[in-house]
């Protein structure tokens, strides 16, 4: 290929349940977005499992979500069950690979440990917040610890909270495959976002962003309540020298009173609706039903 053909690169979409409550119509209609475009591509599908929350993840839900995958027909290619290129296919099974990005972000001196407690980062939040979302961290560890903090290739980031530092009014714009352009502010519609939890747990932002670029996934198929995790996430893959990905964020499911579904939408669960004699093709629509 010559150096000015732009490399075209295989399609390789993903399915990132977590197994922390049983998936929704939501994710139906989200993961069985990503099966067609896969297929329409002749691409990869992926299966990650993101478990990496201990206290939240259950083997039950794990397997209720095997479970409603393949009963809604979907199919991937490489995963916990069957193997593949990129494996282990389960976050908490892939923690070397968090720990050498955070090292990488350390060294760069692009994060900084941070004592807050959440409910000080929440009460210092200066504009009312997306409630699902991380809160705008006003800045209180960022000046303090920038310095100072050793960068040995042995440093561990056990025992505080680990933040990326953002460039206050950095606009970060992308064009999403199905809203089309967006753009986002840093500073303003998310702060300095977390890469590491207190507990030792590497956090979503970083494990997302180590995963898809590991695994080569050229599109990444999610819901649009985490349109401005993407934009984190951007800043994430350019910290860290990785190639983004593209993404395409499905229309989000509500439900009759316009909440977007959640965990506590029990009734509206894939297994509940299939109990009531739905088929898989009605629940791959995503459509909330009157009676519900
Ligand atoms: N595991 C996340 C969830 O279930 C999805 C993450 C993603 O698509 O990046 O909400």
């Amino acid at each position: 290929m010559s150096a000015l053909t732009p490399e075209v690169r295989a399609y390789r979409g993903r399915l990132a349940p977590s197994p922390s409550g049983l998936l929704h119509l939501g994710h139906a209609r989200t993961f069985w977005s990503a099966a067609e475009r896969a297929q329409a591509r002749n691409g990869k599908l992926i299966l990650r499992i993101e478990d990496l929350d201990a206290a939240r993840s259950r083997a039950e839900f794990l397997r209720a979500t095997f479970e409603d995958l393949r009963w809604l027909g979907i199919t991937w290619e490489e995963g916990p069950d069957c193997g593949g290129p990129y494996a282990p296919y389960s976050q908490s099974q892939r923690r070397a690979r968090y720990l050498a990005a955070w090292r990488t972000l350390h060294e760069r001196r692009l994060i900084y440990p941070c004592n807050c407690s959440r409910r000080e980062v929440a009460l210092a939040a200066s504009a009312p917040n997306d409630l699902e979302d991380e809160p705008v961290y006003p800045g209180t560890c960022r000046s303090v610890s920038a310095e100072g903090t050793s960068a040995a290739p042995d440093a561990a980031p056990a025992g505080a909270n680990w933040r990326f530092r953002v460039a206050e009014g950095e606009e970060i714009c992308f064009t999403d495959l199905h809203l089309g352009p967006q753009s986002f502010i840093a500073g303003q519609d998310f702060g300095d976002f977390l890469v590491w939890r207190r507990d030792d747990v590497p956090a979503y932002q970083l494990a997302v962003v180590v995963d898809d670029a590991e695994m080569e996934i050229t599109e990444v198929v999610r819901g649009a309540d985490l349109l401005k995790s993407t934009a984190r996430q951007i800043l994430l893959f350019r910290a860290l020298g990785l190639r983004t990905p593209q993404y395409y964020h499905c229309d989000l499911v509500r439900d009759k009173k316009g909440v977007r579904l959640a965990k506590r939408h029990a009734a509206l669960s894939i297994r509940n609706l299939r109990e009531r004699g739905w088929t898989p093709a009605q629940a791959r629509e995503g459509v909330v039903p009157a009676d519900i």
